[in-house]
């Protein structure tokens, strides 16, 4: 009989920022009887970048990990996300809300809602209505917002890591402030123990290396080779910068604007307006992308902080008795703000693989683990180069490199089996795996959106289209009515408002 593999009784997670926190939380609360301690360095701090989700990242906290949502609402103060506006491509404008808009098809209608959008992309159903109106949720008859499961949150980084760092020492995590410096590896080649600069030694069976960008332990310990997205992904820096809001209304979606050489976010805090633009150091300077930044963006700090970054991922993200969680494994540019989301899916994976293997993974549930995540990776790296590629608007040599020199991966074959077909639910199956929140609808809103031409245009008969512009109208009147999210905040924060099965406080 071969060995078992090594039993894990005491986790070591290295960093604090939101992928360390959650790593220890979800270790912690999913399997209360191992030993988890995070050690992190406040020299050198989090990224402090990062702040749209997706909607499994509410989903993680509360219906995962059963955090509060009371609790965590008064103190994180998040907004809600319904989805992107893309001020991108032909249109000029589309919106991609968190829903089926597109991979929908209406009983009393012939073809999927696609093919009835060639001029006009919006209200298709009641979150893209509510986007489309800038309104967060629907009314319910008592007048309460209505607030169902698909919004994602817009949330500032330093107060989602204190909340999550409160929550991980409430549910028994240690903290150890100290830089780790160095490790001891085991003689099959794991990590046995992590050295810190105050001469400290801290072992244990099992280490997360959640140490951001400079992936300590996967990256300098393990040497796990890196792969690079660059030929799909061309940006490489960002220009950070906000303000204080005014007047200015919260918006309920996140907006992606096309710039000379890449893109800008505007992320939607209550109290601040969050700009950045990230772009390409091949084709603009820094100065450069500021002076664009800010001729945009008056209200912006005059010197905005830049970024360095790279999109790519180690080759595997589980080497020996080392996981990688968050930027240290890998980390694909903001466009679709989807770093958490990576976060979330493959912590809950993790737990589930020592949870069912009763601690004791075995190799062949650590290449299981490797292929899922490595195939999450990739297949988000070809949802990006879909909106780079798609994006025939912009004439500036940044946006022609893209068009052309875009290698979109397993997408390739989705964009011609579209060509022939049209948005038809069909695609799917073109879709290489889908292990992301993003589906045939988020690939469908980027080919309709960017007005991509298709062999399969459909003429609805005038009744047909009565029908499906009744509907519009139906979630456009239902939106309308709705509330914004300044109406919805003072809602939840009412002390008489209570979450649908809230978890108790603490
Ligand atoms: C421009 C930009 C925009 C982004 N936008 C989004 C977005 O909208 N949505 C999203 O989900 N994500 C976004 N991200 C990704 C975001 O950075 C991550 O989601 C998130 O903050 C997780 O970071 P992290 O915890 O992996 O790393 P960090 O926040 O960098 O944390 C690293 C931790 O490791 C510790 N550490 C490192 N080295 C050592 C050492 N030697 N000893 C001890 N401790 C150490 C640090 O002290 C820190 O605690 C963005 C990133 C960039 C660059």
């Amino acid at each position: 009989m071969p060995d078992s593999p090594p039993l894990i009784q005491d986790v070591l997670v290295l960093g604090a920022g939101s992928a360390g926190l959650l790593a220890a939380l979800s270790l912690k609360r999913k399997l209360p009887h191992l030993g988890v301690r995070i050690v992190r360095s406040p020299d050198i701090g989090v990224i402090g970048v990062g702040e749209g989700t997706t909607p499994n990242f509410p989903q993680h906290l509360f219906d995962y990990l059963g955090l509060n949502r009371k609790h965590f609402h008064a103190h994180a103060e998040p907004t809600w996300k319904l989805g992107i506006r893309f001020l991108w491509g032909t249109r000029g404008r589309f919106d991609y809300s968190f829903d089926q808009q597109l991979d929908f098809a209406a009983p009393d209608l012939r073809m999927p809602n696609g093919f009835y959008c060639d001029d006009d992309f919006r209200c298709l159903s009641l979150p893209g209505a509510l986007m489309w109106h800038g309104k967060a949720f629907a009314k319910q008859d008592n007048g309460c917002p209505d607030i169902q499961g698909w919004h994602a949150f817009h949330i500032e980084n330093e107060k989602l890591v204190h909340v999550l760092e409160e929550a991980a020492r409430a549910s028994g995590v240690e903290i150890i402030d100290g830089k780790v410096t160095g490790a001891d590896r085991l003689p099959g080649g794991g990590v046995a123990a992590v050295h810190l600069e105050d001469g400290q030694r801290l072992a244990a069976d099992f280490f997360i290396d959640a140490s951001g960008f400079r992936s300590e332990l996967l990256g300098k310990v393990l040497q796990e080779e890196y792969i690079s997205f660059s030929d799909a992904l061309f940006c490489d820096r960002a220009v950070v910068g906000g303000w204080d809001r005014a007047e200015e209304p919260i918006l309920p979606y996140t907006t992606a604007e096309q710039m000379d050489a890449g893109w800008a976010w505007q992320i939607e805090h209550e109290h601040h307006v969050n700009r950045g633009y990230v772009y390409s150091s091949s084709f603009i300077s820094d100065e450069q992308a500021a002076e664009e930044f800010l001729r945009k963006n008056p209200k912006a700090p005059k010197s905005p902080r830049i970024v360095k970054f790279r999109s790519g991922c180690y080759r595997r993200q589980w080497v020996e008795n080392v996981v990688a969680i968050g930027n240290a494994g890998g980390f694909v540019e903001p466009l679709e703000a989807t770093a958490l989301m990576i976060v979330c899916g493959n912590l809950q994976t993790l737990v589930e693989i020592l949870n069912r293997s009763r601690f004791r993974p075995t190799p062949s549930l650590r290449d299981l683990f490797n292929e899922l995540t490595g195939k999450a990776w990739t297949d988000i790296r070809d949802f990006l180069a879909l909106h780079y590629k798609l994006n025939n608007a912009p004439q500036t040599s940044f946006w022609e490199h893209c068009r052309a020199e875009t290698n979109l991966g397993n997408a390739a074959s989705l964009l011609d089996f579209y060509q022939e077909n049209g948005p038809t639910g069909f695609c799917r199956y073109r879709l290489s795996g889908m292990q992301n929140d993003f589906g045939l609808e988020g690939h469908l809103v980027m080919l309709v959106g960017n007005q991509i031409p298709h062999r399969a245009s459909y003429t609805a008969p005038e009744q047909e289209r009565q029908r499906f512009e009744a509907r519009r109208q139906q979630f456009s009147a239902m939106a309308l009515a709705g509330l914004d999210v300044k109406d919805t905040l003072a809602f939840v924060r009412h002390p008489g408002w209570q979450w649908n099965g809230d978890t108790p406080a603490g």
